[in-house]
């Protein structure tokens, strides 16, 4: 399945906010929807959350920007930067 470009590690949606990279430890849903993790780049916030892949483009900042609650970020992140 191709990746979308608003999901891209790097994008940054109208809103200001960041993809950071796909959690590959979480399955798709129903929709086979993959989480990713995204960080607010607004000045003065940089709050990380999930938000399934399908509504990336779209999304508000949870924190500063009025957006619904992010997914949580799963605990046993590995480590993606070595
Ligand atoms: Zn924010």
């Amino acid at each position: 399945m191709a990746e979308a470009p608003t999901t891209r590690p790097g994008y940054v949606n109208p809103q200001r906010q960041k993809v950071l990279r796909r959690v590959p430890w979480v399955d798709g849903g129903m929709d086979g929807q993959y989480v990713y993790i995204l960080r607010c780049i607004r000045a003065g916030c940089g709050y990380e959350y999930g938000e399934e892949g399908i509504r990336v483009h779209q999304r508000r900042c949870p924190r500063c920007d009025d957006g619904a609650p992010g997914l949580p970020i799963p605990a046993e992140a590995p480590t993606l930067f070595t």
